[in-house]
């Protein structure tokens, strides 16, 4: 699912997070973009709009226009949104109260009612519950002889019932019937309709009635877009439903369905059907999702983690020390600092995603005892060989590294390493300067 949006979505912020500075008009026009790849995967217009709204707010604002990495920034905010707009917090299935509990599933023909009935049993008895299965279909004896098979397939008890019977009596049946074999959830797989009917509705809100369900939820086709949304929105309006349950969304490349479904009919989404098999049941979990849609893998917690490592008013501090040429091995130091105070460098290259599966990367890894050398080299300095470098000669250099415990080799790498930096610094700021551009470093 979301294959489209996601491609789409990785383009717009590949060309925001290339720029240094954002402007207003960058991410005015990133959103466009944003809204357009939304209108594409199908989304409703309105939740689109309230959407790219909220983030133009949050975009335009401080939080992002003062920071370091403005697009990261903005990449960060539209997670964030997005994960809200599936539904924020992990939904959770309903099952505390009176035992049996029942669970009743609602929905159209065809949407995948029967083979979700069934993987939810198998969920259940997963986590050590004692489900009952329970066709209530007067109508299609097909669907009740499906749903016994599955049943057999899985190891789950189905209630056999008399053909022809009342539906409301049948639910009421399967009820005491749990009781009687000391069943914990009772699932309803109610009859379905090829369009939503109102005999059909009435029918539902007798066994609502009459069982006292913990949950209503709606199994839709991912695969009917906007449908799906609309047909939740008559399901919700006749039965105060609990949340829903998307089917086929492996076959569904827009995602339309699920990221209008929240705004527009207010009710959680809890699981995701992924598949024809029985064990195809994923639980929602929105952010994950949000993630993946947006290819981060565990960016955000790296950005997360930049964020509290540095200052915005320190980068400025440095900004202007660039600028008047007076960045020293101090300065340098503090850089040091702030990066390992993020963690090991192992650890932050394992959350870019894909980073190790480049060729050769692993070698590149930069060594985490060089940077405790470098720093150990720096505090070896009197503060005025650290203000000013160039004081640093041969017998200087050999105390330094004996102080630190290095080879005077190590001092003179370093030496020309700060040199080198300084002078491509200058170069930077010069192109900048040229330029008219401002640019925060690193
Ligand atoms: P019902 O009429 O609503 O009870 O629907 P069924 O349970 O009979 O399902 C209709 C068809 O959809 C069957 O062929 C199922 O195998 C298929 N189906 C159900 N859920 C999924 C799903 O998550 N992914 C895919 N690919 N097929 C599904």
């Amino acid at each position: 699912m979301f294959d489209r949006l996601s491609d789409k979505l990785g383009k717009v912020f590949k060309k925001l997070k290339g720029h240094g500075k954002l402007t207003e008009a960058n991410i005015q026009e990133a959103l466009r973009e944003v809204r357009l790849a939304l209108l594409e995967a199908d989304v409703h217009y309105k939740v689109a709009k309230t959407f790219i709204d909220r983030i133009r707010e949050r975009a335009l604002g401080q939080e992002v226009m003062t920071s370091l990495t403005p697009g990261q920034q903005v990449v960060k905010i539209v997670h964030d949104e997005l994960a809200a707009l599936l539904g924020g917090e992990a939904p959770r299935l309903e099952l505390g109260g009176k035992t049996p509990v029942a669970l009743m599933l609602v929905g159209l023909q065809g949407s995948g009612k029967t083979t979700t009935a069934a993987k939810l049993a198998l969920y259940l008895k997963k986590q050590g519950r004692q489900p009952l299965l329970a066709p209530v279909d007067t109508q299609r004896p097909a669907a009740i002889e499906q749903l016994h098979r599955l049943g057999a397939e899985i190891g789950v008890d189905v209630y056999r019932s008399q053909p022809q019977q009342n539906p409301v009596a049948l639910a009421s049946e399967a009820m005491a019937a749990a009781v009687a074999k000391g069943h914990d959830v009772l699932l309803l797989d109610t009859a379905g309709r090829l369009h939503v009917d109102a005999p059909l509705m009435a029918e539902l809100q007798a066994i609502k009635a009459d069982v006292g369900p913990a949950e209503i939820l709606l199994v839709a086709d991912a695969m009917t877009g906007q449908d799906a949304v609309a047909v939740a929105q008559n399901f919700h309006e006749a039965l105060d439903l609990t949340g829903v349950i998307l089917t086929k969304v492996e076959g569904d490349a827009r995602g339309g369905a699920a990221l209008s479904m929240r705004t527009v009919v207010n009710k959680p989404i809890k699981f995701l059907g992924v598949g024809e098999k029985l064990d195809a049941l994923e639980v929602f979990h929105p952010d994950r999702l949000a993630s993946r849609i947006l290819g981060m893998g565990d960016v955000l917690t790296l950005i997360e983690k930049a964020q509290d490592a540095f200052d915005a008013d320190q980068a400025k501090e440095l900004e202007r020390k660039l600028r008047k040429e007076t960045f020293t091995l101090e300065d340098f130091r503090d850089q040091l600092r702030q990066v390992r105070k993020m963690g090991s460098l192992d650890q932050l290259m394992g959350m870019i995603p894909g980073l190790n599966k480049i060729k050769g990367m692993k070698d590149m890894q930069p060594d985490e005892k060089e940077l405790v050398r470098i720093e150990a080299i720096i505090n070896s300095m009197t503060p005025a060989e650290r203000a000013n470098h160039v004081l640093i000669d041969g017998s200087r250099r050999r105390r330094i590294a004996k102080g630190s415990g290095v080879e005077v080799q190590d001092v003179n790498r370093l030496l020309k390493n700060f040199a080198m930096t300084q002078k491509m610094m200058k170069k930077m700021i010069q192109a900048g300067k040229k330029g008219g551009k401002r640019r925060f470093l690193p």
